[in-house]
């Protein structure tokens, strides 16, 4: 049995083609839009639509078994690194997007002085800066 199998049967999903090309996709790592992880999805099944690999998609980030992100000016990306409350930093020039490991490693990692009463769960934190090929890029502009 494949490691997506015993993925999708640990969280009570059916396991289907399409969800475990999903899981294939999202295994080889980084942030990847819907649009990139259908073209890879229809590398290894012949057909599949897009509605379909939304589906997959939400499926599978119910369950756990991925993550979605969606950086402010960015379309919503998705990720095998889920379950865990790590950060991430976002280029301000490219969009490009890496993984920042949370010190505390549990949500909510950041407390508030007052809470006006609610009870907080997550602490949203986003990073932003420039990629070292942005930073080389400016220098070579200037
Ligand atoms: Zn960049
Ligand atoms: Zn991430
Ligand atoms: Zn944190």
């Amino acid at each position: 049995m494949s490691t997506g199998e015993e993925l999708l049967r640990s969280r009570g999903l059916r396991v289907t083609r399409p969800r475990l090309a999903v899981l294939d996709v999202l295994a080889d790592g980084g942030h990847l839009e819907v649009d990139e992880i259908t073209r890879r999805v229809r590398e290894r099944l012949d057909s599949v639509s897009t509605q379909a690999v939304y589906d997959v998609l939400a499926a599978l980030s119910r369950a756990g078994l991925s993550r979605r992100i969606e950086p402010a000016g960015s379309p919503a990306r998705y990720e095998a690194r889920a379950g865990d409350n790590h950060h991430h930093v976002v280029c301000r020039g490219c969009g490009e997007i890496a993984d920042i490991d949370c010190a505390t490693g549990s949500a909510p990692c950041l407390a508030p002085d007052t809470a006006h009463g609610f009870e907080v769960d997550e602490a949203e934190v986003t990073f932003w800066g420039l990629c070292p090929t942005c930073q080389t890029r400016r220098l070579v502009d200037d």
